[in-house]
């Protein structure tokens, strides 16, 4: 179906006519009318009325090589004429399935060259779950059955990967949790810090860990697991002493460390995976989004020896899914490797392109009035919307500034996205200086715009 025959108007009425649609308000949405994108290319997407729209969110933060890469879609297009569909049940593979193992364990950090492949960074998380808990059972500890995650994590939206997260929307749709999943405070000095300093505050939010241990038995806890970057809990970057704090306490305890790095992965924080950028060394590793670049659903988990020994010599893995390792989508995620490989994209994000954006966000940060600090890392940035810069006060779900602040961006041409009142950008890695200046400029008139909505600019 040729996107330019419709109208946008008809368009919409198609799609309220039968779609339902993730994370969104029915009733909004109808009046509004929904934004149909119907063409990208390189980091900016068109939508059906011929705009054309810079996409500083990559998509859902997964684009990473930028839109219209046709070597994605020439190996998808062979791959789909050779062998468009076969399982990896029951002792069979197919050759992309076995050459996307080879590639992934060139780039993930060294020690973690298994891979389990699934559709999505939810099912990656569900499959966290049940191998770490299938480890411990080998390991004659079946009692280490429970999860501890953070307060405003997100981990996907399976029933599972729900009880995982930290989201207390996404709870209240539920009501009643999976039991086995346990929460500590997420590490935001900004808002939670209070009078200490970011050192001081990554040592108590880390120690939370141990207390949250002690208090369910380490005889009962499975794993620990978060994103290295908090992401859609408002990219959350932890103080520099957080990570080896939680490593020190894994280790004490004898707790498996998850690394979601679903946002993190495939070089969006200056480093193949964002267990690099801050010395985590975890023993499972699942990653989606930036893994096909989003060309196609695919995801995969990286366990380390320790898991894969024993999974190994652990009798019948009574897991999977119809389409892990889907054929075209390996074949796809191979490609995007191989891409990124050869313009050697992580390396421009860490030494060029990730320095100069978050230099360019810094000033505009320091600069503003309603903006109390810059947080992230790399290409994965977070602007905090404050009322009052000088007391931390941060703007309330009532003034949602911050989606005021998304709605005038995309007046501008600008897709942001809104969490809480933060305002988060993820631009595909390959975006240029000027682009970048382009986003720049159209991330302030947003605020400049919200700033004089709330009488402050
Ligand atoms: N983990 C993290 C860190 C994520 O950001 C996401 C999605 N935003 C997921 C898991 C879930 O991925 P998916 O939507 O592909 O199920």
């Amino acid at each position: 179906m040729s996107a330019q025959s419709r109208s946008t108007l008809e368009w919409q009425q198609l799609d309220s006519a039968h779609h339902v649609h993730p994370f969104t308000d029915p009733k909004a949405l109808t009046k509004r009318g929904v934004r149909v994108i119907t063409r990208a290319d390189g980091a900016y997407v068109w939508d059906s009325d011929g705009n054309k729209i810079l996409d500083g969110m990559a998509g859902l933060w997964c684009v990473n090589v930028g839109y219209g890469r046709q070597e994605l879609v020439d190996a998808a297009t062979r791959q789909m004429q050779e062998l468009p569909y076969y399982n990896s049940f029951f002792q069979t593979a197919t050759p992309s399935q076995i050459e996307l193992g080879q590639a992934l364990a060139e780039v993930t950090p060294p020690g973690l060259d298994h891979f389990f492949f699934a559709n999505s960074g939810s099912e990656a998380n569900d499959t966290v779950i049940r191998i770490a808990r299938h480890y411990w059972h080998l390991k004659g500890k079946p009692n280490k059955r429970t999860f501890i995650a953070r307060t405003m994590g997100y981990h996907g939206s399976t029933l599972a990967a729900v009880s995982l997260g930290g989201m207390p929307h996404m709870h209240a749709l539920d009501k009643v949790l999976l039991p086995g999943f346990a929460h500590i405070m997420h590490p935001h000095w900004y808002t939670l810090g209070g009078t200490l300093s970011r050192s001081e505050f990554g040592i108590v939010a880390a120690r939370a860990l141990e207390d949250k241990i002690l208090e369910l038995g380490p005889d009962n806890v499975a794993a620990f697991i978060g994103e290295p970057v908090q992401g859609a809990g408002g990219v959350i970057d932890p103080p520099e002493t957080y990570w080896p704090e939680i490593q020190r306490i894994c280790r004490k305890y004898d707790i498996l460390l998850v690394a979601d790095e679903v946002i993190c992965g495939f070089g969006r924080t200056g480093q193949w995976f964002g267990s690099q950028t801050f010395g985590i060394e975890p023993d499972l590793m699942p990653m989606a989004k930036g893994l096909s670049s989003g060309y196609l659903p695919i995801s995969a988990v990286a366990m380390n020896k320790r898991v894969f020994e024993a999974v190994n010599e652990g009798g019948l893995l009574a897991h999977g899914y119809t389409y892990s390792g889907h054929p075209a989508a390996c074949a796809v995620a191979i490609a995007n490797i191989r891409l990124m490989q050869r313009e050697k994209l992580v390396e421009r994000v860490r030494e060029d392109i990730a320095p100069y954006f978050r230099a360019r966000l810094q000033e505009l940060a320091d600069d503003h009035p309603i903006v109390g600090e810059l947080r992230g890392s790399g290409l994965l940035a977070g602007l905090q919307l404050v009322k009052d810069k000088a007391k931390r006060t941060i703007f309330t779900t009532e003034d949602d500034a911050a989606n005021k602040c998304r709605d005038l961006c995309l007046d501008h041409h600008l897709i942001m996205r809104a969490v809480g009142q933060t305002m988060v950008l993820s631009p595909p890695l390959i975006i240029t200086r000027a682009q970048v200046d382009e986003l720049v400029s159209k991330v302030k008139i947003g605020l400049d715009l919200t700033a004089r909505h709330f009488g402050l600019g």
